[in-house]
């Protein structure tokens, strides 16, 4: 079987042809000693840039940095045995340290079948902050976690690893049809993705032929389904079967594991996105988007064009239409009408961190392909204001909703007794904000993200030091050391949040755009030294929610402002919670929320800067006036920073004389 992965050809393209999920992170690694040789099935479609190997970025100090070492310090903390009690269990093997709690093994989720989820996530995110930091605990973790899912499957002798409480049985029920229980594939996706997170960030190959044999017991077991009963199968939730069979396949060359990703793709979606219809009203969520992951990734093998008609036009209908200021979308975990935003603000399970961790995925699969700045407008967008906001600054522990309840808090999974799907993915997103703020096509760089970080462009000895404050202050500043002169362009992004950016080189005024979305192109020969400055000046406003004009989220730059509304009600930890599903349920105290009163402009040119932190705001006089409750002034400061307090995200705006009386109805505020 694993004969059809030895072939030792030297990849010539695995550079241009690499997926920008993991762009390049096998291609003239740091990473590797023993390069990995196989590399991709030749792909239809050469994406147009491609991201780095997450070995030559690094972050510099700032925000990002320290969610990626808080996550860090929690990998490390996590026990690998524990982790693979119920695979070992199933392979008849003795465990090594008891089960952990939550979706790994506990009431209420043990009929959702996703046990093990979180050893796919975990080894996924090791390798990933392996990749990204260079720690070799990170790699020693993944190795661990490969060399005993070798030894499961050989004890196992099938094939498979799982660990879910019936061993194979809820697949083989969902096959057939029969009383089946919760989402197995959802759960084999994530263990899948874990070993070819192995493989491609840490070259280890004995992750390649552990996925290998997976799949093809994942071939065996679904070759006597009728095309019919697969898709029946397909209703259930099933993660990205269709992506990580794909990759397979562009890691074999063996067109079996395409005839099965394809046999993974839903028709039920497929079919009305690629002929551009949104019927995602009523649909789970996060159940759609990595199947259009998937969508995306096959066009790029297959060149279907289907494909990328489904993959471009979800992103494009969800984001235009479905998406809250933040970046996320949905409520309890939903997609809903369009119309609808108002009476699902009132919600604590709006915006799954999950579906933003997945539509960021799909984002840069989508900027490789088409590298234009609305992409990377809406990546920033939802890096700082849905995926940054989703850490406990404290205990490092994720959301899973992000309430756009008026008056509510971020909840966060605890460290063991929780394994959320956010959890996992949560694991994943802090170990991972290196892979986007630069792509390069031949000749171009793209700077995306105004992180500090550096990034080693090794064909082109180059190397770029991002040094900035942002979003604390308005300028960016990238130095470059080059081996010898190098004539390339930089593709600097010019934010669709920001009127005019202006670029100095040297000190020496280059440009100064007026395009909002689009890239200013810095095209000269670079030497050693060469400093550009990039300023990007920020301002307040107001951005309504879909469809209503008269409620707003309230801007600065791409950074979303939360009024701050104190803490009542909660005591030191109340706000890390074992079970997801209590959302809503818990900490109920009633707070008064201000409405805004006056028009946009009025409102905007009331909040003013507060003295001593950096992006914090306060309204001046616009907190309301009579009404019900105790209308007041409110404190403003950047919804990614805001933890342990309760908040608003967005605003009523009131016209002075109206007589409407509370910034929601009352019926949404008791949620
Ligand atoms: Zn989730």
């Amino acid at each position: 079987m694993l004969k059809t992965v030895g072939g030792g050809v030297v990849a010539a393209t695995v550079g241009a042809a690499f997926p920008a999920t993991f762009a390049s992170a096998v291609s003239r690694s740091a990473i590797s000693e023993s390069p990995i040789t196989e590399g991709w099935a030749s792909q239809a479609v050469t994406p147009r840039a491609a991201a780095f190997n997450p070995a030559d970025v690094r972050l510099l100090e700032g925000p990002f940095r320290q969610a990626q070492e808080r996550d860090g310090r929690y990998l490390l903390q996590l026990e690998p045995d524990r982790l693979l009690h119920n695979f070992r269990l199933n392979a008849g093997l003795t465990p090594k340290a008891a089960v952990y709690g939550g979706w790994e093994s506990a009431e209420p989720w043990v009929n959702i079948r996703c046990h093990g989820h979180t050893l796919g996530h975990y080894l996924s995110a090791c390798s990933l902050m392996f990749a990204s930091t260079g720690d070799q605990g990170f790699k020693r973790r993944s190795d661990y976690m490969v060399m005993e899912l070798r030894d499961c499957q050989d004890a196992g002798k099938s094939g498979i690893v799982c660990a879910f409480p019936d061993g194979e049985a809820p697949l083989h029920d969902i096959m057939d049809a029969t009383g089946f229980v919760g989402v197995p594939w959802y759960t084999m996706h994530k263990i899948f993705a874990g070993l070819r997170d192995a493989y491609l960030y840490t070259n280890n190959r004995m992750a390649l032929d552990v996925l290998v044999k997976l799949s093809d017991w994942a071939i065996a077991h679904t070759q006597k389904l009728s095309d019919e009963q697969f898709q029946r199968m397909l209703d259930t939730e099933h993660g990205g079967m269709n992506e990580v069979l794909a990759d397979v396949y562009a890691l074999t060359h063996e067109p079996r594991y395409l005839t099965l990703a394809e046999r993974f793709c839903h028709r039920a979606l497929l079919d009305p996105l690629a002929q551009t219809r949104d019927t995602l009203d009523g649909l789970h969520s996060n159940t759609q988007i990595p199947k259009v992951i998937g969508f995306n990734r096959l066009y790029e093998l297959t060149g279907q064009a289907d494909y990328r008609t489904a993959s471009s036009f979800f992103w494009r209908t969800v984001v235009d239409n479905r998406t809250f200021a933040t970046g996320g979308n949905a409520d309890r975990e939903h997609f809903f009408p369009p119309a609808d935003f108002f009476q699902h603000l009132g919600s604590a399970k709006t915006m799954e961190t999950c579906c933003t961790h997945n539509m960021l995925r799909l984002t840069r699969m989508l900027f490789a392909l088409n590298p234009t700045a609305d992409y990377a407008d809406y990546y920033e967008r939802a890096l700082y204001n849905s995926i940054l906001a989703s850490q406990d600054p404290d205990s490092g522990m994720m959301t899973y909703f992000q309430p756009t309840r008026p008056g509510y808090l971020k909840l966060y999974c605890t460290p063991t007794d929780s394994f959320w799907c956010c959890t996992g993915t949560g694991m994943e997103n802090h170990a991972k904000y290196g892979d986007s703020i630069y792509f390069h096509e031949a000749n171009i760089l793209y700077v995306n993200l105004f992180i500090p970080s550096t990034l080693a462009w090794r064909e082109k000895g180059l190397t770029i030091t991002q040094t900035t404050r942002f979003p604390e202050q308005d300028t960016t500043r990238l130095q470059l050391t080059c081996q010898k002169p190098v004539n390339l362009t930089l593709n600097v992004r010019h934010p669709s949040w920001c009127q005019a950016v202006t670029i100095t080189v040297n000190g020496r005024r280059w440009a100064t755009s007026r395009q909002p979305g689009k890239y200013v192109e810095v095209n000269r020969l670079w030497r050693t030294g060469d400093i550009i400055e990039v300023h990007l000046p920020m301002v307040l406003r107001t951005e309504p929610l879909p469809g209503h004009s008269d409620v707003v989220a309230i801007l600065y730059g791409p950074i979303v402002l939360a009024g701050r509304l104190g803490r009542k009600g909660l005591t030191p930890g109340a706000d890390i919670i074992v079970n997801e599903r209590t959302y809503g349920d818990v900490l109920n105290d009633e707070v008064d929320v201000p409405r805004l009163l006056g028009d946009e402009q009025e409102i905007v040119k009331q909040i003013k800067p507060s003295a001593g932190s950096a992006l914090t705001f306060h309204t001046m006089g616009i907190g309301g006036i009579g009404g019900i409750g105790h209308p007041h002034d409110v404190n403003l400061m950047p919804y990614y920073r805001i933890a342990h307090e309760r908040y608003n995200l967005y605003w009523k705006v009131v016209k002075p004389g109206s007589r409407a009386k509370s910034v929601m109805p009352d019926s949404l505020i008791a949620g």
